[in-house]
């Protein structure tokens, strides 16, 4: 693993050209796509593709193309320098760090769509979102050709998005799901948690709380769908917070649970915000 300064590359064709001379000689790529601003849960990734690869590259790039007009692509946190020293500390070889122009030299005309999952849960209140994370996430496999990429669990729709994607269009990727990193609270780790107050922070531990007490209840014997998303719905409102969605789905399709009792393994989703910063989790229920 390396420890030393990563190389830092802006283009889209100097990283390809790379990743090329690299695959040629026989070297394994592990990549890591993010946003950037980093923190805990980013570098388990980045830990994890270092110990994995020869060469881990990790991209940090706000994509424009998976925020809707009234979202914070704007205000998104970015911190290219800091991100570079998290990532050489935790063993990435290359950051790469484009622009969107470079990315998107004339307006992307061909995009990568899941027509049955981009439209429920998340995808119901930002709409386009899944297709421009498909379709970004499509580029930089083809950028950076990775024998496997990783992705956070937290993110648990995009994850299904991404590996469903890999299945259908055959990508010669292996994708790494990872676990979420959470604050000692239990609230999950985001580069969206210090666009929050304090006191909102603190406030916002009820999510995991409350998707956690619904779990018990599960093991307890509780099968309702109704019952266990009043807890989670509970929880996140006594707490101060405002529920956008709780849903619970299968967990082989991620399709929502038809019939008024859980009778297989399956994942309650939900999204909230605490003051104006949306928030997701999630925890899985299963025998
Ligand atoms: P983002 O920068 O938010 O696009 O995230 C980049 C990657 O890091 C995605 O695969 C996320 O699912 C993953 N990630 C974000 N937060 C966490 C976390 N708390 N624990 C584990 N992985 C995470």
């Amino acid at each position: 693993m390396r420890k030393d300064s990563p190389k830092i590359i802006h283009k889209v064709a100097e990283l390809q050209k790379f990743a090329l001379n690299a695959r040629a000689k026989g070297k394994s790529i592990g990549l890591v796509p993010t946003m950037g601003a980093l923190h805990d849960g980013h570098i388990s990734l980045v830990l994890r593709s270092a110990k994995d690869n020869d060469i881990c590259i990790v991209s940090i790039f706000v994509n424009p193309i998976q925020f809707g007009k009234n979202e914070d692509f704007d205000k998104y946190p970015r911190r290219l320098k800091i991100d570079a020293e998290l990532c050489g500390a935790a063993g990435a070889s290359v950051i790469f760090a484009p622009s969107a122009s470079d990315m998107y030299p004339v307006p992307i005309q061909t995009l990568v769509r899941n027509f049955e999952l981009e439209g429920l849960y998340c995808g119901a209140y930002r709409t386009g979102h899944f297709s421009g994370v498909l379709s970004v996430v499509a580029k930089l496999f083809n950028i950076s050709l990775p024998k496997i990429a990783y992705f956070g669990e937290k993110d648990y729709q995009q994850l299904f998005l991404i590996k469903k994607m890999v299945f259908d269009l055959n990508f010669p990727v292996k994708i790494v799901g990872m676990p979420t990193i959470r604050e000692k609270s239990g609230l999950a780790r985001s580069s969206r948690n210090e666009y929050m107050t304090a006191e909102e922070r603190e406030q916002a531990a009820a999510i995991y709380a409350g998707l956690k007490a619904a779990r018990q209840k599960f093991e307890n014997g509780t099968v309702s769908c109704a019952e266990l998303k009043k807890i989670v719905k509970k929880y996140i409102e006594n707490a101060g917070g405002k529920i956008q969605y709780v849903e619970i789905a299968k967990d082989s399709d991620l399709l929502s649970i038809k019939s008024a009792k859980i009778t297989e393994p399956s994942v309650i989703l939900v999204a909230c915000f605490f003051g104006k910063t949306r928030l997701i989790d999630h925890i899985i229920i299963a025998d």
